[in-house]
Formats: structure tokens, sequence, C-alpha cells
């Protein structure tokens, strides 16, 4: 039993995805690591939409989002959707470890800009008693203590329920958004970065950083893992 525990202390965690494979970064082996969809092409610098060149993409020029820039390094695809759907709703919360160990990877890499502080993107009471976990703010708990960035969990704060925003069309999402968050104590002159697992349409992201901007902030990064194809905003 004893010699049990001693090859259990010397030998390696497995990899989250394979189990077969010794844990070579941020629990995953280095197969499964390399095999994850990381976005190849160059990506926009304002929403992190694959280009085929890089710089500024068409939509973001012509109506650029409040955030100032955003990072999504993986496709939203396998097996990035298992893990994270296996953190969102079934608590494997040991997947916020690669997850965020992506995020960090590249933000160091892309000579991302050092924020102030690190936030998520809330839930109302009422969902998070309802999921037992805020997926953000656990992965972004995993960012802060990677890159040494200080982690204000309780400074946004979700008022009210707000529908999937997929489900409406680009009239009603705007209005769906509306008032649904606050930020609970003033930002002057800092710069925040913003926490989300998936970016999407980057609505909810763009609303937030209205209320960054709102309550002083002068640079709002976001942060997501992974991005989906979707184009619009
Ligand atoms: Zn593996
Ligand atoms: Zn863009």
């Amino acid at each position: 039993m004893a010699g049990r525990a001693a090859l259990q202390w010397i030998t390696p965690p497995c990899c989250l995805l394979c189990y077969d494979q010794p844990e070579s970064r941020s629990g995953l082996c280095r197969d499964c690591w390399q095999k994850l969809p990381f976005i190849r092409d160059p990506q926009c610098l304002s929403c992190a939409r694959a280009l085929t060149h890089p710089g500024i993409c068409g939509q973001c020029q012509q109506r650029p989002p409040v955030y100032d820039s955003a990072i999504a390094p993986l496709a939203y695809d396998n097996p990035v959707n298992e893990m994270l759907c296996a953190l969102k709703y079934r608590q494997h919360l040991s997947f916020a470890r690669p997850i965020a160990g992506v995020m960090v990877d590249a933000v160091v890499t892309q000579r991302q800009k050092r924020p102030d502080m690190l936030c998520a993107v809330p839930m109302t009471s009422r969902a998070l008693r309802k999921r037992g976990l805020n997926q953000s703010i656990f992965i972004a708990r995993f960012v802060s203590r990677g890159l040494g960035i200080p982690l204000c969990a309780a400074l946004l704060k979700k008022i009210r329920h707000t529908d999937q925003q997929s489900a409406l069309s680009a009239k009603n999402r705007q209005s769906n958004l509306d008032n649904a968050f606050a930020c609970r104590r003033r930002l002057d002159g800092r710069h925040v970065a913003l926490i989300d697992d998936i970016l999407t349409t980057g609505a909810t992201a763009n609303e937030i950083s209205k209320i960054l901007k709102a309550a002083g902030a002068v640079r709002v990064d976001l942060w997501a893992c992974a991005r989906t194809a979707r184009s619009s905003r």
C-alpha cells in the first residue's frame, strides 16, 4: 500500500484527454496538446476572426467593437467543445487547466499588453445556483495564476436573465442585453481583460465592455479560449 502511494507520488498524472500518456502541459500530453484545433490563419486584431491577411477585418473597420482587442486561440471544434461542455455542465473542473493554459500561452506569445486586472463574464445568481459554477470565473482563476495578474471575480454583476443570443434575431439581440450587467466599482484609468470561454458574436463582451468603460476603464481586452466560425456581431 505504501509502495503504491509512493508510485502515485512519483508518476506524473496522466493526460486528461487520452488517459494514456503522462501529462506534459496543463493537464494534457504532448500529442493531445499539439492536436488541439489552434487557429493557424491570421486573426483580426479587434475580434479574433480568422482572416486571409493579418490586420483588421472589414466588419471591425466599419463598426469597431467596444473592446480594444480580442484573443481566441482555438477553433470551437473537437475536443475543445467537449472540454468546455464537460467543464460547464458536468463540472469536470480539471479541464479549466488546459483551457486556461492555451489562453496564457496566447497572451504571452502575442505580447498582449499586460492589464491591471482580470474579470470574467458573470452569471445571474439564479443561473449560478442551477449550474453550480461559473466556468468563466473558474478559467480566469487559472489565467490569473498563470500570468500573476489579479482577478477581480466580483467586479461584474449580471442583474437579470438574458435569452441565448444565438436564438434571437439581430434586432432583438441588443435589447436582450440592455441593462443586464453592472460594474461594482470605479475603474478610472484601469486596463482590464475580460475572460470568457467562447467568443461567438461578441455581443455580450461588447455590452460588458461598455459597462467597464462607463466605469472609467481606459482599455478592455477580451480573452476567450475558442472562437466559433460564425461571423456576425
Ligand atoms: Zn493525451
Ligand atoms: Zn474583426
